[in-house]
């Protein structure tokens, strides 16, 4: 008899102690998690967990309570080809289980205006930086895809002078020669093919807004640089000082010259998505009614995971 007490005890100890799990919806070929909450040791803050699978996946994120954590209760989830989402999950000290489903992959236009030829030419090269644009997106579960890629052919513009062709200024440049003079399709991103960018055929620039201009000669990965930038994102690192702990040339937003960027971080995903600066959502609207944050550059705190931090190993940097 006394057997048989402490084992029922024991069950129910078990069952309240380490069985809080999340229902992920949608997933299509894996997840990954940052969880918020409590437990006995004070709050917790972005607790990973990863699953492999496709369609429904059950996670369990350890013990979480809620009450009386500083933080929010929330899990933020991450997956390929699916937009990242917030989820509240009002932790309880019994065994909770949510729903948390991912969501679509935003659908984004851009138009791309060919100011410096020979149009045939440079056209191909804006295709071939949208296919790899696209694949790193695609890649590191970005949730985002082009849904037009439109290029217009401005070789001819009368408007067109030496001001534009090779743009100089850094943040301050002539964006508003651009929008006026070549042209500007409203609500969404446009990018500027031009000669140099002060004066480098190799450079780019965001005015991390509706748009970007690119020198004649950029490595097709800058691309998605430029893009990042327009989605709130800065550079992690000053690229003067040499790679760090954890980043290096592999990471789209490397600030300096590179031919290596393929990684994002789910700390820079993140970003993109709920970032209330990210043309995601001030230039697109891409995701209406939905809650947004303020986590410009490396800031971390409750309410932003660190843009360090990743669910997947990105190359030789692990996930942290
Ligand atoms: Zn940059």
């Amino acid at each position: 008899m006394r057997v048989t007490l402490s084992t029922w005890f024991l069950t129910i100890g078990l069952t309240i102690g380490g069985c809080d799990t999340v229902d992920v919806q949608n997933v299509d070929g894996g997840v990954g998690l940052f969880v918020d909450g409590a437990d006995g040791d004070g709050p917790i803050n972005d607790r990973a967990r990863v699953g492999a699978s496709t369609g429904s996946l059950l996670i369990n994120v350890g013990n979480v309570s809620g009450a009386s954590a500083p933080n929010r209760n929330e899990v933020i989830a991450f997956g390929r080809r699916r937009a990242p989402t917030r989820t509240d999950t009002p932790w309880t000290d019994d065994g909770d289980s949510f729903d948390a489903a991912l969501g679509n992959q935003l659908q984004l236009p851009v138009t791309v205006w060919i100011v410096q030829g020979p149009f045939s030419e440079q056209r191909d090269h804006a295709i071939e930086a949208c296919i790899r644009t696209a694949a790193i997106w695609d890649d590191e579960r970005v949730g985002v895809r082009f849904s037009a890629f439109d290029i217009k052919n401005a070789t001819n513009d009368p408007d067109i002078d030496g001001d534009i062709l090779d743009s100089v200024g850094g943040d301050n440049r002539n964006w508003d020669d651009f929008s006026d003079e070549i042209g500007f399709d409203e609500g969404r991103i446009n990018i500027y093919w031009i000669n140099t960018v002060d004066g480098s055929s190799g450079m780019g620039w965001s005015d991390f807004g509706g748009r970007i201009v690119m020198g004649k000669n950029t490595v097709d990965t800058l691309l998605a640089h430029e893009l990042g930038h327009a989605f709130s994102l800065r550079h992690p690192i000053n690229c003067n000082n040499g790679p760090t702990a954890d980043f290096d040339d592999s990471n789209v937003m490397w600030q300096c010259v590179s031919t290596e960027r393929e990684f994002f971080t789910e700390g820079q995903v993140f970003r993109i998505h709920f970032n209330d600066e990210s043309s995601v959502n001030a230039l697109y609207n891409a995701r209406a009614g939905e809650p947004t944050v303020d986590c410009i550059g490396s800031v971390a705190n409750a309410e932003c995971p660190d843009q360090l931090r990743r669910l997947w190993a990105d190359g030789a940097f692990p996930a942290n």
